[in-house]
């Protein structure tokens, strides 16, 4: 390993815009992220927030179906 050219490698912090920080080790010191494993549906099991249907389900179930729901 050649020693001028290595990024110097420290600790580094991660922040979310939840507000929850990561404390790391990084060549950057710090990093701004959209979602961490405390905020993200996938940790927090908080499944609705990514819905699977569709844009026209969606609609139908906010405006109704008036054809079909007599
Ligand atoms: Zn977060």
């Amino acid at each position: 390993m050649k020693a001028d050219i290595q990024p110097k490698y420290g600790k580094a912090t991660i922040k979310c815009v939840c507000g929850n920080v990561i404390e790391t080790g990084s060549v950057k010191e710090e990093m701004r992220v959209d979602t961490c494993s405390a905020c993200h549906p996938f940790f927090t099991g908080q499944k609705q927030a990514i819905s699977s249907k569709g844009r026209a389900a969606k609609f139908l179930e906010k405006y109704g179906d008036k054809k079909n729901n007599k």
